[in-house]
């Protein structure tokens, strides 16, 4: 373990120069103080969790001290927003305090979100407020818990900073931990701005710090977009999966190592709807949760144009055309595991659909479903369920194929079975009305119950003992909570 002052820095980013990033000082919070810390994230980087209950944790986290080798910068990167180009966006609010590299050798970006203004804050202020960073902090350690890949949160730092955005609240800092902060975005900003210089450093950085094993490759650069490719059709599918709406899949939000980056109003889905938007400001439904498989492609072929300097376009659309089946395959496996089968056959596609139709029908919780499923045998589990379906016809007929594809799938004990759906199906996930309970808590000043939410998000597949609040359907107010896109 370390202390605090012994981090390692390594600033590969930063040493790519003025091109890529501009230097810029982290602008503190007035009374800056440990909102939560996550111990998984700390120790990610060594770091003992005492320490973050100490006063300088809060000052460096609150932007009122560096380490001296640390390098804030903000980054440049452009994308599409909305299916619309923009031509320079970057780091507005963020800044790259530097890369910190562990005992195991593994590299991490330090990111520390809400620091102050940058050269690309264009309108904004800067900042981010109290709670859209401990949203950010619950998802990042909630998804990374769930085995989805995520940037990491290891702390929120509150304050008494006035920022207003609807109405005056405080302001925050969230300290992001990612292996790179690149994004689609950052291959866009030098396509357009016609910059095939930076570019190729920008993919020969890319390269050798992330896809190494592309160098081996032939085409070294097209092995790396398959590569970017299979790790976002992977992630889609687990999203869709789990029921994970983003709610803002700009290029600009996409990392290019395909993991969940950059959270504005995402949700998990209480009830199952397809069609769910999370996002209120996004009308048209671009981001709605169905959509997030095919926009998934439409973002990997903005990040394909911007490399068609390097690579020929039949290899790029080939390259893209796997997107589709792998995350079908990806997809469909997850399910298969979530209704706790351990074979494969043709029909299970049609299965997962009709069920998901039926859920969807009568509002079941997506959630609560699959844990209640393997509670019990096949059969008394459907027996048990069919209560929260309005088409309980409809619901007995897929039961009865349900029962009949679980016997023939194999020779296991109710006892197997309920650990091995157990193990793939939560109890507990980040409602959004959770999040708001703890939220409006924290407002007041008391951060008790962030910590406890976070705490039972950690273990989502693990019966809690006392924790039973945190894993019900939401209240009626809770249902279709509105959340503000303004962070
Ligand atoms: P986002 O929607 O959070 O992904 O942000 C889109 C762009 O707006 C990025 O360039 C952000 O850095 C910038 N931005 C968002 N909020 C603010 C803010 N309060 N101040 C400055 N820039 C911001
Ligand atoms: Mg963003």
């Amino acid at each position: 373990m370390k202390a605090l002052d012994e981090l390692t820095f390594d600033n590969r980013f930063a040493r790519l120069g003025d091109a890529f990033s501009t230097h810029v000082l982290p602008e503190p919070l007035d009374e800056p103080r440990l909102v939560v810390a996550s111990k998984a994230a700390m120790a990610l980087l060594d770091l003992d969790a005492a320490v973050a209950e100490t006063p300088v944790f809060a000052e460096l986290f609150g932007g009122h001290k560096l380490w001296a080798e640390a390098e804030p910068r903000a980054m440049v990167y452009s994308g599409h927003q909305f299916g619309g180009y923009t031509p320079q966006l970057g780091d507005g609010r963020g800044l790259l305090l530097g890369e910190v590299y562990n005992e195991a050798g593994e590299h991490w970006d330090l990111h520390l979100k809400g620091a102050g203004m940058t050269p690309y804050s264009r309108m904004g202020d800067g900042r981010a407020v109290l709670r859209s960073s401990i949203r950010e902090f619950l998802a990042s350690e909630a998804l990374h818990a769930l085995g989805i890949p995520s940037s990491r949160a290891l702390c929120v730092i509150g304050s008494s900073t006035p920022v207003w955005r609807e109405k005056q609240e405080r302001g925050a800092m969230v300290l992001r931990l990612a292996h790179s902060h690149i994004r689609f975005g950052h291959f866009e900003y030098f396509y357009y701005t016609k910059k095939p210089e930076q570019q190729v450093e920008l993919a020969e950085h890319v390269l050798n710090l992330h896809y190494p094993e592309c160098r081996e490759q032939p085409e070294p650069y097209l092995a790396m977009f398959r590569k970017i490719v299979e790790r976002n059709a992977e992630l889609i599918a687990k999203w869709q999966a789990y029921g994970f709406c983003h709610g803002v899949m700009n290029t600009d939000n996409m990392s290019i190592l395909g993991i969940t980056f950059d959270f504005g109003p995402f949700a998990f889905l209480d009830d199952f709807d397809a069609h769910f938007i999370c996002n209120h400001s996004d009308h048209e439904g671009r981001y709605s949760f169905s959509n997030q498989v095919p926009i998934g492609q439409w973002n990997l072929s903005a990040l394909a144009q911007a490399l068609t300097p390097f690579i020929s376009v039949d290899a790029l659309k080939e390259a893209l055309g796997l997107y589709l089946p792998l995350y079908q395959a990806h997809y469909l496996d997850l399910m298969r595991r979530r209704l706790g089968l351990t074979t494969a056959e043709e029909d299970d596609q049609t299965l997962v659909e009709s069920l998901l139709k039926l859920m969807q029908n009568s509002g079941v919780d997506y959630t609560l479903f699959f844990r209640r499923l393997g509670d019990e045998s096949a059969a008394l589990a459907v027996a048990r369920l069919r209560d929260d379906f309005v088409d309980m016809a409809g619901f007995d007929a897929w039961a009865e194929l349900y029962k009949a594809r679980v016997a023939r799938d194999g020779d296991y004990t109710q006892e197997q079975r309920r650990e091995r759906m157990h193990a793939v199906n939560p109890l507990y996930i980040l409602r959004n009305y959770l999040a708001q309970n703890a939220i409006a808590a924290a407002e007041a000043g008391d951060y008790s119950e962030v910590r406890r939410l976070h705490e039972v998000l950690c273990k989502p597949f693990e019966e809690q003992t006392g924790m039973e609040q945190y894993a019900q359907r939401p209240p009626d107010w809770g249902r279709h909570l509105e959340i503000s896109c303004s962070s």
